[in-house]
């Protein structure tokens, strides 16, 4: 059956699952956003992108920009500097968690997925200002997803830096462990900024398609990522890239994503395709209700779990 067939009808069928959910509302912009827009666009290595639903809807990267302020940061800094600050391994508790910073490693985020970790990496890209090391994000992102007009979006960017106690106290905690150097806010602006970059299910497609095919893009032929840092980035997303779901999901779906806050997921199968949804209602733990149910019906349909 052709991709944009089964795309269809399997969307169609995962869309009821948004009423389970609730859009994101702690960054107030957040929860402007349609709750039952479903869209997805599935990018298979060398095949034109096939998108169904709501693929148009732009969103933010939210935490999906985590999994590319990472591999910056590798290429910038090598691994051993970066898991120097911030450790391999999963929670199990909410992104935005404070609770194992203080008890368990002093100080050391457990990984680059949850926002104490994210910040920190955001901290090691290289750049002189803030503004330097937030261009060279956006224009790897620009590459990945193959578009030079993506941009951030002020309207979440100001609501999120306007709000966002919770971070700001993780991230001075973390100055105050010497995790994070310099000025906490010029770390946090990078970091809301990423965050706030939009972009559509094909943009996402896209990256995760270049991730797919271990850092290559196939349309230019060029390296863009090491392999080695799409490995990293590929067993962070399996085992912390879902949150605290990130068990379930790698049982249920069995490919590596990440997901956001504004109900974005990206989801590599690797050789083969990227996988980009949108689906703003939220479960408990931060993931797009019916974008997993969509993600999950479609690797029962083309047997895409790696495991
Ligand atoms: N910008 C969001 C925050 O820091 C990202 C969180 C997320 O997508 N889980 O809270």
């Amino acid at each position: 059956m052709e991709d944009r067939v089964v795309l269809e009808e399997l969307l169609q069928q995962s869309r009821a699952y948004s009423a389970k959910g609730k859009v994101a509302d702690y960054i107030p912009e957040l929860a402007k956003r349609a709750p039952n827009s479903l869209g997805i666009t599935v990018h298979r290595i060398d095949r034109e992108p096939v998108s169904a639903g709501d693929c148009g809807t732009s969103f933010t990267l939210q935490s999906i920009s985590k999994v590319f302020s990472l591999i910056l940061a590798l290429m910038d800094q090598g691994e051993e500097r970066i898991f120097n600050k911030v450790g391999m391994e999963p929670t199990g508790d909410n992104f935005n968690s404070m609770v194992k910073l203080e008890l368990v490693n002093p100080g050391k985020p457990f990984n680059p997925m949850i926002n104490a970790g994210a910040i920190a990496i955001s901290s090691m890209i290289a750049g002189k200002t803030p503004d330097e090391r937030f261009a060279r994000l956006l224009a790897f992102i620009r590459t990945m997803a193959g578009d030079d007009t993506i941009a951030v979006n002020s309207n979440v960017y100001e609501s999120e830096a306007a709000t966002a106690d919770r971070n700001r106290s993780l991230a001075y905690f973390l100055k105050h462990n010497q995790v994070l150097e310099g000025s906490v806010e010029d770390h946090l602006e990078v970091y809301f900024k990423h965050c706030s970059i939009e972009v559509t299910c094909r943009h996402i497609a896209r990256m995760a398609m270049i991730l797919a095919n271990n850092g290559v893009d196939p349309e230019s032929g060029q390296k863009l990522i090491p392999r080695r840092y799409v490995q990293i980035a590929k067993v962070f997303m399996i085992t912390c890239g879902m949150y605290n779901a990130s068990g379930e999901f790698a049982i249920q779906v069995g490919i590596p994503a990440k997901s956001g806050v504004s109900g974005g997921i990206l989801a590599v199968v690797p050789g083969q395709m990227g996988i980009g949804v949108i689906g703003p209602a939220l479960s408990e733990k931060g993931n797009s209700v019916a974008g997993v149910q969509l993600l999950q019906s479609l690797s029962a349909r083309w047997d895409l779990s790696i495991f």
